[in-house]
């Protein structure tokens, strides 16, 4: 059987966008393999938020190019942000030895490619695997080619991504993604509860919905409906299912409807991504954020009347261009009084055709860039370290996820990260864990009894 590796950097949905290739490719008769040099397509899956992610990109990129001129019937194939939707003559040109070039979410580029090089024998069967993997699924009526995400191998994880809106037309004066994403598209809601009943099926019991603006689910349809609500109401109904999240909120886009949602529907778990990227007024005006930090204050003192015990995840960009050292002491003191849950810190780095690479210079010194990245990422493990000592001797719920080093792996309901030992398979059930050691990034815990896994499953629905 023909083999597919797939590397992949960068953000969740290119995660997502990796499993649908991944799963086009099982369609065509491919298989996956960890291994390089045993695969026939070798997919990179990029990104170019940063400049350090795209010489990531690059660096492997060199590094397959003999491996795809020492065998002419290997593919190699450049996907994701590197790209763009449409690529420049001059990525085609830099990288001759790259077979084909797909934009973020496209697998169709590749599918094509191998589809024009297979026998009309290889496709009957490519057909006919597809026909038996339906069946498996005990539901003839998933129209497969609208099921993106699923794996005909089975390799499913406990807990998978489902992108409902591609793209962003939002014109944030720092990111590169509108440019190479393209514009906002929702996709239908009938698309994603099929695709994401499919996914339960195989055994996944968690799904995050992706979107760069994932409020803004269903602006772009008439009438702005379905929305993101109605889209939660119609997936927290897939029985097997058992949680939801969704990421990333934009500060302006979240509303009352929403977070009741969150704290009405059980399956919905209180972890909410809401980045704030800066703390100083004139640096978020100059981002074009379209908010102020008072507004970002009131949003989160909102999120926590509304749901209890919620998680609050933020992003962060130090030194902006004009970033002053005063501007960048509002971030720190805004993260000190808010106690967020997490915060996930970048550097700012010029990305070509923003507005900010475009018409501001970069003008905060690099290693005071590091400087205040340090700081930060400091607080936050000061913080994150405090917050997590609230769970000790708690019981909470953790949905366990894979085996990591001799220890269970899961999440609680805030996403807290949870270790524990047990001899049992727990991979997909739900354990209640009394936490016995917390530090700033995860916790470990023991099993609260050996009766207490929780919830019964039916069999059949589990990988084990
Ligand atoms: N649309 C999502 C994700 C954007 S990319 C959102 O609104 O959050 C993820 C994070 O990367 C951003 O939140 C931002 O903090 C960071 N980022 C984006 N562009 C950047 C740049 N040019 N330099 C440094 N960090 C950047």
């Amino acid at each position: 059987m023909k083999k597919y590796h797939i590397w992949t950097i960068g953000c969740q949905m290119n995660v997502a966008d990796s499993t649908h290739v991944g799963a086009e490719l099982e369609k065509l008769g491919y298989e996956p393999t960890g291994t390089i040099d045993e695969a026939d397509v070798v997919v990179l899956n990029t990104c170019v938020v940063r400049q350090s992610a795209e010489n990531k990109a690059l660096g492997k990129l060199g590094s397959l190019k003999p491996w795809r001129l020492q065998n002419p019937d290997r593919t190699l194939a450049l996907m994701g942000c590197m790209v763009g939707v449409r690529p420049s003559p001059k990525l085609l040109n830099a990288f001759p030895w790259v077979d084909v070039f797909m934009a973020p979410s496209e697998a169709r580029p590749l599918v094509e490619h191998i589809r024009n090089r297979m026998t009309a024998e290889e496709l009957r069967q490519a057909e006919a695997r597809q026909l038996v993997f339906r069946h498996q699924l005990q539901d003839e009526a998933y129209p497969i080619a609208s099921l993106k995400h699923l794996s005909l191998a089975g390799e499913t994880p406990v807990a998978a991504y489902v992108p409902v809106v591609y793209g962003c037309s939002h014109a944030c004066t720092y990111c590169i993604i509108p440019f190479r994403r393209g514009i906002e598209r929702s996709r239908p809601l009938q698309e994603i509860a099929d695709e994401t009943r499919g996914l339960v099926a195989q055994g996944v019991r968690e799904i995050t919905l992706l979107g760069q603006i994932v409020d803004r689910y269903g602006y772009d349809f008439e009438g702005g409906r379905p929305n993101l609500v109605d889209l939660l109401e119609a997936v927290h109904e897939i029985e097997g299912l058992w949680r939801i999240r969704f990421l990333t909120s934009h500060p302006s886009y979240m509303n009352d409807a929403l977070l009741e949602a969150v704290a009405r529907l059980p399956k919905l778990m209180p972890h909410i991504e809401v980045p704030i990227q800066a703390g100083d007024d004139e640096v978020l005006a100059r981002m074009k954020r379209g908010y102020t930090a008072e507004d970002y204050r009131r949003l989160v003192a909102r999120i926590r009347e509304i749901i209890p015990d919620v998680a609050i995840h933020t992003d962060i960009i130090v030194g902006f261009p004009g970033e002053t050292d005063a501007q960048f002491q509002q971030t720190y003191d805004i993260l000190e009084d808010l106690r967020l849950e997490k915060a996930h810190l970048a550097r700012y780095s010029p990305r070509p055709g923003t507005v900010s690479a475009r018409r501001m210079e970069d003008d905060v010194p690099d290693a005071e860039k590091r400087r205040r990245h340090q700081l930060l990422e400091a607080q936050h493990e000061r913080i994150s370290a405090e917050l997590n000592r609230r769970w000790l001797n708690e019981t909470v719920e953790v949905l366990v996820e894979d085996m990591h080093k001799g220890k269970w792996r899961g999440r609680t309901p805030q996403n807290r990260l949870v270790f524990f030992e047990d001899d049992r398979n727990l991979r997909g059930r739900l354990v209640d864990v009394t936490i016995t050691w917390t530090g700033p990034w995860s916790m470990q815990g023991v099993a609260a009894d050996r009766l207490a896994v929780a919830r019964d499953i039916p069999t059949g629905l589990i990988v084990h």
